[in-house]
């Protein structure tokens, strides 16, 4: 019906929550969006650089890191 709410609605691959209010976060692990509530931020060493960075991981990507 209305193609204006299409254009900013997003929604989360884990729980199908979808809104237009902001944006969607991509996990950083497999870049899919995902809503704050599945989402964690972690901080890990990279070891090209040797510092430390914030990354936004999502849980099916955190359970597949603990495995
Ligand atoms: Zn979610
Ligand atoms: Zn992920």
């Amino acid at each position: 019906m209305s193609n204006e709410e299409k254009e900013t609605r997003w929604m989360c691959h884990i729980c199908d929550y979808s809104s237009n209010v902001g944006e969607g976060i991509a996990c950083s692990e497999c870049y899919k969006i995902t809503c704050r509530q599945h989402l964690t931020t972690t901080m890990d060493l990279n070891p090209e650089s040797g510092l430390y960075e914030f990354r936004q991981v999502c849980v099916a990507c955190q359970l597949k890191d603990q495995i």
